[in-house]
């Protein structure tokens, strides 16, 4: 294993931040190669105990000879992120300074040449330039793990339909609940900016590839033997692809969770602030018309309680983490089986 830190200027003197990117080199060109990175979005740690545990089994098989094709990882992707704490509480969704969500606005590029994307010494803020390196080091493979996490959730995965069915693979690996297919736009997230040049070569050649968000459960399912059972899903899922050679180990696909695409999810979202009551969990199944949450706008008065109902039946697949919510915001998201009435184009959240 190769380490290597990529330094970046802040956009002010006297500050800077460090990219640690870990290296694998592969043994045999024909092989595939693969992309993992975690908390793109600062706090979000599921990825990072999974990648905690999988570099040393990565280690481990370079040592004997088994990795064929070439692995980069980078466990903290997103230093500025990182490092975002205001009052006690860290916030890394957004950057301070823009309050752009550090996961959107990507260049998309039309081919993986990335001669035009900014250097890393350009004249552009610190964010952009980190979005810039970090496209500049995941282009070159044809697998790309960006690993997040949502609020309380299931294990799920965002594909684009052009890697499906071939990605049950991945979800098989993970044991991921449900797929959120999409082929519009995501709002230049990082796995739209590594999926946009993919759409441009002819479909034979997409098919081997596997771009992804991973959404590895809840913020706080952050643990040891969670961390261990993801990292050996993702190393089955490099055995599988070829990138790592281990005979000891199979994947069965058998994915058959719901593939939603994302105008058939319902956004439940908040009428007005106030606390919430969920009656629904992450995984169940529920009918149209089921109670999924009352909003309490008037402690003490039942007659200010807002209780939200199923726009039709479906599967709950997250529910924010919090309790206490302002007017608009997401609460819950619900797999539907068809189209929301509220369906918007672009990304489900902002
Ligand atoms: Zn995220």
């Amino acid at each position: 294993m190769k380490t290597e830190t990529i330094t970046l200027a802040g956009d002010v003197p006297g500050n800077s931040i460090e990219l640690r990117v870990l290296r694998f080199e592969g043994r045999n060109e024909m092989a595939v190669a693969a992309y993992l990175q975690s908390s793109l979005h600062g706090s979000e740690l599921p990825g990072q105990a999974a990648l905690h545990f999988l570099i040393p089994m990565l280690e481990k098989a370079e040592k004997e000879g088994r990795v064929a094709g070439n692995i980069t990882v980078v466990p903290q992707a997103n230093p500025i992120g990182s490092a975002q704490w205001l009052a006690h509480h860290h916030l890394g969704r957004f950057e301070f300074f823009s309050n752009v969500n550090f996961n959107r606005s990507f260049p998309l590029l039309e081919t993986f040449d990335t001669a035009a994307l900014p250097a890393i010494d350009a004249p552009k803020s610190l964010a952009e330039r980190l979005k810039a390196q970090l496209l500049r080091l995941a282009l070159p493979h044809e697998i790309v793990l960006d690993l997040h996490c949502d609020d309380e959730s299931e294990s799920y995965l965002y594909v684009h339909k052009a890697f499906l069915p071939e990605m049950y693979d991945l979800a098989s690996a993970l044991g991921s609940t449900a797929i959120l297919s999409w082929d519009s736009t995501a709002d230049a997230a990082f796995e739209e900016a590594c999926t946009h040049p993919v759409l441009q070569l002819p479909e034979a050649q997409r098919k081997a590839r596997a771009v992804t968000t991973v959404e590895f459960r809840g913020l706080n399912d952050v643990d040891i033997e969670t961390g261990k059972s993801d990292a050996e899903g993702l190393y089955r899922f490099l055995v599988h692809r070829g990138v790592i050679s281990d005979s000891s180990v199979e994947l069965k696909v058998d994915f058959n969770g719901p593939v939603t695409p994302l105008e058939n999810v319902e956004m439940i979202r908040a009428p007005q602030g106030g606390m919430i009551l969920f009656h629904a969990d992450i995984g169940d199944e529920v009918e149209a018309g089921a109670k999924l949450v009352t909003v309490v706008t008037i402690p003490g008065d039942p007659g200010g309680d807002i209780t939200l109902t199923a726009p039709q039946a479906g599967r709950i697949l997250t529910r924010r983490s919090h309790r206490y919510t302002r007017r608009g915001d997401d609460l819950m998201k619900l797999l539907g089986t068809k189209r929301s009435d509220n369906a918007r184009p672009g990304s489900l959240e902002a």
